[in-house]
């Protein structure tokens, strides 16, 4: 399995096949997992989200962002969405990629693009987390939180528990709205743990400390059993359901995501859109190499 991970991992860093993929549109089996590859589209799969109690995420899809035009046009595309979803009266905040709005080009440039997001999404009191990606990255996305959230109270972050300084970053930002991961990207043993337990219990070891110390915490995962162990926290340490959310990606689970909401839990879903879903569906693969069915099924059944 680690070889199969790591082979779909070098596939979502491919800028070749990347660009290849968006010229034709959702392929692959990603139409499952991508809620479609334009603003109208993903309304609609939030609409329908929203009618069955869930709350949403909304992400539009974007990487290899090494130009300022391209970084431009993305922060141009997410201040459409968050009008979007405000005019459709839609229960959603964003998520954003830093590197999409320029952080790989030019650190205060990326700034800019974000306080403009973030101030957009402030007007309409609709909150913005910054999605985490690779190393590299970390520490740059959490300055910027630090630094916008000097005007702005609408923004939060993401803890990967794949990391060795999770637990030291989860101390030093738990008064902002965190989402809680195991991590989705391949990093060094110098960085991260590589161990499926040691992240898995690490993991645990963050939401709890978050549910117990932090403001709103985010839980991320389709892993039924860190659900059932915090749905046995919550209860033993009599923590409100008002103070945290499940969270998933769309198209995972559904049953499971209907069930939780219908238990009276915070849901929230991630709604990747855009045609920009090469790498993004990559990564899904990398995690779980079951969902190459989905590929399997949508080349044979033409
Ligand atoms: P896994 O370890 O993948 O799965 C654990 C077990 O759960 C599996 O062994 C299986 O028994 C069961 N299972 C899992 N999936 C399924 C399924 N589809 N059907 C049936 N059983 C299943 N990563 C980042 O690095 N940065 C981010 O900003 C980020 N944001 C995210 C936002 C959301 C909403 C989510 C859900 C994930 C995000 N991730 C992010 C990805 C995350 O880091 C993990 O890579 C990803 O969620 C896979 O880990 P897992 O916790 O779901 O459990």
């Amino acid at each position: 399995m680690p070889l199969l991970r790591d082979f779909f991992i070098q596939l979502s860093e491919n800028q070749l096949l990347n660009n290849a993929a968006q010229k034709y549109g959702l392929k692959l089996g990603a139409q499952s997992v991508v809620a479609g590859t334009n603003i109208e589209e993903a309304i609609e799969s939030m609409k329908e989200l929203n009618r069955l109690g869930i709350s949403c995420t909304v992400d539009n899809l974007g990487e290899f962002v090494y130009e300022k035009s391209e970084a431009i046009k993305a922060k141009d595309e997410i201040l459409a969405v968050i009008e979007a979803i405000h005019e459709n009266g839609i229960d959603s905040h964003i998520s954003v990629k830093p590197s999409q709005v320029g952080l790989d080009i030019d650190y205060d440039f990326c700034y800019d693009n974000l306080m403009e997001i973030v101030g957009k999404a402030h007007q309409y009191n609709m909150h913005v987390n910054f999605d985490q990606e690779t190393y590299d990255r970390l520490q740059p996305t959490f300055e910027l939180m630090e630094k916008i959230s000097e005007t702005y109270d609408n923004i939060g972050t993401v803890i990967q528990a794949y990391f060795f300084n999770a637990k030291e970053n989860i101390e030093k930002y738990k008064d902002y709205r965190l989402r809680l991961v195991k991590g989705a990207y391949k990093e060094s043993a110098e960085v991260a743990y590589q161990d499926k337990l040691d992240i898995d219990l690490n993991f645990i070891e963050l939401i709890e400390y978050h549910l117990l110390h932090g403001k709103f915490t985010s839980i991320a995962t389709h892993d039924h059993n860190v659900i059932n162990h915090v749905k046995q926290f919550v209860k033993d340490h009599n923590i409100s359901k008002d103070k945290f959310e499940f969270q998933m990606l769309y198209g995972f689970r559904k049953e499971m995501q209907l069930e939780l909401a219908k238990e009276g839990y915070n849901f929230c879903t991630y709604v990747p859109f855009g045609s920009d879903w090469y790498g993004y569906f990559m990564r899904r693969l990398a995690e779980r190499p079951q969902n190459i069915n989905l590929v399997t099924k949508q080349v044979f059944n033409k």
